[in-house]
């Protein structure tokens, strides 16, 4: 049997790299970094006001109230075209370029507006007050994001601000596929004695549009040697990576694993890991190939450990993994200690905000049930068998639980 880091390993170690290529800010949400996007200008890239006021020299308001003469109006988008000298200062709103001479903006607010073009300035500043200068953001040569990184929503934003296009990662093609005689689509209305409907494809799908790439969606194909071969051949033809479910455990009357015998290398695997031992890995006509469990939960567990990791390792991010943190047990279990364990559970904070976790449900590789109310694993390592209520336990989040209501 292979250990859970073992088996990571040499999936990571056998998946290709792929292309880079420039792509628009509006397209890049999602995609990984293969350079690191580096500033060319400064941001902001004029010394600017922070607040609605008026830009003045400081020593001027050394001696405040002191009153002083108006010279113009800079609206944000403006340009000043007044240079202010001791004894002037200029309106000026948030944004707006500061005018030449001025090295301190009063806010409106600690200001009143006199007749006839004049100002009382009612408290004193120091020089910079309320100035945003030019490079105090962002400074020519800074780099904006680092190489590997997986752009969210914040980033596409300073991409934005600075106007570049990051080089990424090409996207990774994945064609799916379920198979087994007993699978049927999940629209059939009255299932036939003995089949059950197709949740792994829903559930390869849509974990693979949350990773934002392509999907090749080759349906579900029976214990058929030749529709098996014909959709093996097909999916390696049209993806960078094909993912099946089902047929690679060890007492199978099927013909996956005949079929991947013959069509490609590939190798299976008895992970030290539940769910999920079952496990089938290789290449067919050189397209990497992953035959998961077909159990639901299997097939989740697989692909978050073994799929989702090496599509981001294809694509060059440095984070590949879940976050790990640290919470409390809160309830006793009993764990198979050979085997690296996923416990599903569901958290609540403890007074001190920690997380406490107990188990969503059923923990059988078939009771899907108790996957979609989970937010984590606790993950209960080779070696440790049992943990008590109150013990330390490592949680691998794979999602964060809801945020407040308004109503607590
Ligand atoms: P297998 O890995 O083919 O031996 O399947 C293991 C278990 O998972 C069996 O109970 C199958 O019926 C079930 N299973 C296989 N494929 C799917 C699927 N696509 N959706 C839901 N359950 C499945
Ligand atoms: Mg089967």
């Amino acid at each position: 049997m292979r250990s859970l880091e073992d088996a990571q390993g040499e999936i990571l170690a056998a998946m290709p790299r792929l292309a880079a290529g420039r792509v628009a800010i509006s397209a890049s949400l999602g995609r990984v970094t293969s350079e690191p996007v580096v500033a060319h200008e400064p941001i902001p890239s004029f010394d600017n006001s922070a607040m609605d006021g008026y830009a003045v020299i400081a020593s001027d308001t050394e001696s405040a109230p002191v009153d002083l003469v108006v010279n113009e109006d800079v609206a944000a988008g403006s340009v000043p075209e007044v240079r202010v000298t001791p004894g002037t200062a200029t309106r000026i709103m948030t944004g707006a370029p500061m005018p030449e001479g001025a090295d301190a903006v009063v806010k409106v607010e600690d200001t009143d507006l006199l007749e006839r073009g004049w100002v009382t300035i009612r408290v004193s500043v120091e020089a910079g007050r309320n100035v945003r200068p030019v490079g105090g953001d962002v400074t020519p040569g800074d780099v904006i994001v680092a190489s590997g990184v997986k752009l969210s929503a914040r980033h596409v934003a300073s991409l934005a601000s600075i106007g570049i296009g990051p080089v990424v990662a090409d996207l990774p093609t994945v064609a799916i596929m379920s198979t087994g005689d007993e699978i049927v689509d999940p629209d059939t209305e009255h299932l036939a004695p003995g089949t059950i409907r197709d949740s792994n494809r829903a559930l390869l799908r849509s974990m693979l549009t949350e990773l934002g790439v392509p999907v090749v969606d080759l349906g579900i194909i029976g214990d058929d040697p030749d529709d098996l071969r014909a959709a093996y051949a097909e999916a390696a033809a049209n993806a960078d990576v094909v993912v099946s479910t089902g047929g690679v455990s060890m007492g199978d009357y099927d013909y996956v694993k005949q079929i991947l015998r013959e069509l490609g290398s590939v190798e299976f695997w008895r992970v030290a890991m539940q769910p999920g031992k079952p496990f089938a890995f290789g290449t067919i006509d050189g397209v990497p190939l992953f035959g998961l469990p077909g159990n639901p939960v299997s097939t989740f567990v697989s692909f978050e450990q073994f799929v989702r990791p090496a599509l981001l390792h294809m694509m060059g991010a440095r984070n590949l993994f879940r976050t790990q943190i640290r919470g409390t047990m809160g309830e006793d279990v009993h764990t198979n200690e050979h085997k690296t364990v996923f416990l599903r559970v569901m958290l609540a904070h403890d007074t001190d905000g920690r997380f406490v976790a107990v188990r969503s449900g059923g923990q059988s590789s078939n009771v899907l049930s108790s996957l979609a109310n989970a937010e984590a694993f606790a993950v209960v390592p080779v070696g440790v068998g049992s943990l008590s209520a109150g013990d330390d336990v490592t949680l691998e989040m794979f999602r964060w639980p809801e945020g407040r209501t308004l109503d607590t």
